[in-house]
């Protein structure tokens, strides 16, 4: 089993947040690692192909670099083309396509065990562990008969093998509006559906209008105050305020979010607030959870509500841990 050296700080995770934590270790003087099951920002490699950040170009910047993008709103490509950048210039050491699948040990003597994508096993020792795994990679699935159908999809990617199809997109937040918008925009028949009376009120204002006027104009047929019953193979059923009815249907996107994996937390022996959201306890201002010399970061924070960090929230974690890190270490 290959062992590399020891760190001081090891960062689980090399989406945005992780990465802010490597740099201000570094920063800070301390020898830093990242970890990641996948590329570089993994997640954001897997959002939809096309899609356009909510929010400008400044907010996502890490590490005092600057983000620049003639757009107002950069897209995903553009960040992954910053983030890369970013890692480049710091030099970060990033280990890709490493799952960390358990952490022994304990403070100040960390082991982390990773597997790589041909099973084989690693160990990394580390003083202390940041947790930046985010929330992507675990869909809030709905228990439905025939959610496990291959045609059932819970991420969204690009439009164009749906052209002309029955597709059908579950839910009524950003995700759900956009992955809509754009199927019907390139030649598929989208039909929305949505448990709420309404698209949510968190859907972005200029993503709003569009998505309600596309309802109102019958061009997306919506039924809200409904949910799916059965998926099949050529049809859904849904049950929609009117009783029940039954669809044609070739593709289901349930774009009804992700959540964090709270398994990989309890088994680092990190507390989950059952009463809060199941937010994992840690002191608010050095981010150190109740196990000694673990540290969380990014949207994981925020435990079921994953709508309250995100890039331009979670970046600032980074800072706040390497102070502590600093001042344990030094
Ligand atoms: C479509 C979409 C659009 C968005 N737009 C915006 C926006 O405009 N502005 C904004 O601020 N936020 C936006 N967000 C939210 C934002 O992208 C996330 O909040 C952000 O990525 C969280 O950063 P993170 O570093 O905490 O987690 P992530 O970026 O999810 O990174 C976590 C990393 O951990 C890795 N990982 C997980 N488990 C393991 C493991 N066991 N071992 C090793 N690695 C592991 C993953 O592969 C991943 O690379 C958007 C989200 C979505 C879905």
């Amino acid at each position: 089993m290959a062992l590399s050296g020891i760190f001081d700080v090891l960062v689980i995770g090399a989406g945005p947040t992780g990465m802010a934590c490597a740099i201000e270790a570094q920063r800070a003087g301390l020898k830093a690692v990242l970890v990641d099951k996948g590329c570089l920002c993994n997640s954001l490699f897997n959002y939809p192909a096309h899609m356009t950040f909510f929010t400008t170009p400044e907010l996502l910047e890490i590490g005092n670099i600057p983000f620049s993008s003639p757009n107002q709103k950069p897209t995903r490509s553009e960040a992954l083309e910053y983030y890369r950048k970013v890692a480049e210039n710091y030099r970060l050491d990033v280990r890709q396509y490493e799952r960390v699948d358990k952490v022994t040990g304990s403070d100040g003597q960390f082991v982390v065990h990773t597997e790589d994508r041909f099973g084989r096993t690693l160990q990394h020792q580390a003083k202390k562990i940041v947790v930046a795994t985010g929330y992507y990679d675990l869909p809030n699935y709905l228990g439905l008969p025939g959610e496990d159908l291959p045609k059932t999809m819970h991420y969204y990617n690009e439009p164009h093998p749906y052209f002309g199809l029955d597709v059908l997109v579950i839910g009524g937040k950003n995700s759900a509006a956009i992955a809509a918008l754009d199927l019907w925009r390139h030649g598929a028949r989208v039909t929305l559906v949505h448990r709420g009376p309404a698209m949510h009120s968190h859907v972005k204002y200029w993503i709003l209008p569009d998505i309600n006027n596309r309802i109102k104009n019958g061009e997306i047929k919506a039924y809200f105050s409904s949910v799916v019953k059965l998926i099949n193979e050529d049809t859904v059923t849904l049950t929609t305020p009117e009783g029940e009815t039954t669809i044609a249907n070739h593709f289901v996107f349930a774009l009804t979010g992700y959540r964090p994996d709270f398994e990989f937390l309890e088994a680092l022996g990190v507390r989950l607030d059952e009463n809060n959201s199941r937010c994992p306890v840690c002191d608010p201002q050095s981010l150190e959870s109740n196990v000694p010399g673990v540290y969380l970061a990014g949207v994981i924070i925020a435990g079921e509500r994953t709508n309250e960090v995100f890039i331009e929230n979670g970046r600032f974690h980074g800072a706040q841990i390497a102070r502590d890190l600093t001042s344990k270490l030094s």
